[in-house]
């Protein structure tokens, strides 16, 4: 694997399988494995970058198409009205795969602050 691939890179190549809920030319977004809400979908951008503190000033039509969609996968699962998105950038954060996601989170109540 080239050093800005992951496990996720896998997943966007079909090399490993994944629950696919969303696809189109510049996303995927797929259940997570070890789900922390009844909904938990986790949205990529099929380029690798590593985490957010990483984006440059090209990438930023990019995580706009990233926030645009994020609600219309929460509607397409059924919960429209009340979901959470959490980025982890960098350990500390917990971030544990570094290719730049977003967790879509819905179907429970949250509380504030996260843990
Ligand atoms: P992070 O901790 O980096 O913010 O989130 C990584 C997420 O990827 C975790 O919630 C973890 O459960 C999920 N994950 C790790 N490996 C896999 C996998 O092979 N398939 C799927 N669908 N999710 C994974």
């Amino acid at each position: 694997m080239a050093p800005t691939e992951t496990l996720f890179t896998k997943i966007i190549n079909r090399e490993i399988p994944a629950d696919i809920v969303y696809e189109d030319e510049l996303c995927l977004a797929f259940r997570d494995i070890n789900p922390q809400a009844p909904l938990h979908v986790l949205l990529i951008p099929k380029t690798p970058i590593a985490k957010l503190s990483e984006i440059s000033d090209s990438d930023q039509s990019l995580l706009g198409h990233l926030l645009r969609t994020a609600p219309k996968i929460a509607e397409q699962q059924g919960h429209a009205n009340a979901f959470r998105l959490v980025v982890n950038n960098g350990e500390d954060a917990g971030q544990t795969v570094f290719h730049l996601h977003l967790h879509i989170l819905a179907g429970r109540n949250f509380t504030w602050p996260p843990g």
